[in-house]
């Protein structure tokens, strides 16, 4: 046996970085639409909705069913179990609506956070048992791309090293298992906008946070080529005093990509971590507009920043699903202008200046 045997066939990057490629490219991005059940629950709350399978069903079949316009700017919408299984009222399968618009379906594979026992209330994500069958299934039933969530937190005394180097380990175990079933794994290390801490902690605490990150991949012998990162814009925490530019946010969070992801991994997907829709349009216009080298796409998985607009403009209430669709179509349009530094302000849509932040955020 050679001492770096290789795990994947030639094939299979190929498939993997295809797909990867394809997700990242010029001006497109992702409509993260995983919210878990008790997720989907808060969002259905703030339109007075009850948390039914059908009202469900019915507003991601809205989502999904938007002009194939939406197909310019959002290349794959990452799907929860349910939904993966879900049809449209006429019995078509989402993932055939979304396959249709030539829009790529995505699983959300993790299976939620739990505290890690000893540490200041930090957290792993679990979800391997099974995972490689999971998977498996999951590709057969059209799906080409995974994700997996974990969460690291800004205290005083957090990130702490187990926090940072136990999840760092299971993203790259999940990355690994994803690969061999022919997924390609968004590996999100999301650290959390919640505390009062300045743009530069926040910068700092990333850079360690992936640097863990691309350790554990190597360590995994991850296929980078053949995988995204979906990390947090690095931001000033929530209830920071001091203000700061969309130009700065954008200067932390191209240093401390720059500092710690590697070239060959094709394509950041950011996640908007509570963002209005608004200012995570314009920190990831500033991030494509910021100076120097940016060796890997720059873009898009939005669930909030997507979606709140969506939801106010429906209410529950399919008279208003053109209206619905129609904020979904502006905010991709503007998200996908701001992933080549061309988005100049201004496409306001329901929810548009809103604060989406939600504290210590379960997914
Ligand atoms: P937000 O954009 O709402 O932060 O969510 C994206 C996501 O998929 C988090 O896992």
């Amino acid at each position: 046996m050679s001492r770096f045997p290789t795990y994947l066939t030639a094939d299979q990057e190929d498939e993997l970085k295809n797909i990867a490629n394809a997700i990242v490219a010029p001006g497109k991005g992702i409509l993260a639409a995983d919210e878990s059940t008790g997720t989907i629950g808060k969002r259905f709350a703030s339109i007075n909705l009850e948390n039914t399978e059908e009202n469900r069903r019915r507003y991601r079949e809205l989502l999904f069913t938007s002009d194939s316009v939406v197909a310019e700017n959002i290349s794959g919408v990452i799907l929860f179990h349910e939904t993966l299984y879900q049809k449209t009222k006429d019995g078509v399968p989402f993932v055939k609506v979304l396959q249709d618009k030539n829009i790529i379906p995505g699983i959300k594979v993790d299976k939620g956070v739990v505290i890690l026992a000893g540490t200041d209330a930090e957290s792993t994500t679990q979800g391997l048992d099974g995972l490689a069958e999971r998977c498996a299934q999951y590709k057969k039933d059209g799906a080409q791309f995974a994700k997996w969530r974990c969460v690291l937190k800004i205290g005083e005394h957090t990130p702490s090293y187990q926090a940072m180097m136990e999840n760092a380990n299971v993203l790259a175990r999940y990355a690994s298992i994803c690969q061999m079933n022919g997924l390609v794994p968004i590996v999100e290390p999301e650290v959390l906008c919640d505390g009062e801490h300045d743009l530069y902690t926040a910068q700092k605490v990333t850079e360690q946070v992936l640097a863990f990150q691309y350790k554990a991949l190597s360590d995994h012998h991850v296929f980078l080529e053949g995988t995204l990162l979906k990390p947090n814009m690095v931001t000033a925490g929530q209830s920071c005093s001091k203000k700061f530019t969309a130009e700065q946010n954008a200067k932390a969070t191209v240093e401390a990509l720059s500092r710690a992801v590697p070239p060959a991994m094709p394509g950041v997907v950011f996640l908007s971590g509570g963002q209005s829709e608004e200012d995570a349009t314009l920190n990831l216009n500033a991030i494509n507009a910021c100076p120097g080298p940016k060796p890997w796409a720059l873009t898009f998985s939005f669930g909030r920043a997507l979606q709140a607009s969506v939801l106010k403009a429906w209410k529950g209430d399919d008279a208003n699903r053109a209206d619905a669709q129609k904020m979904l179509i502006t905010r991709a349009k503007a998200n996908g202008l701001a992933a080549l530094g061309q988005y100049k302000g201004g496409m306001t849509t329901a929810a548009g200046g809103e604060s989406l932040f939600v504290a210590k955020h379960q997914y």
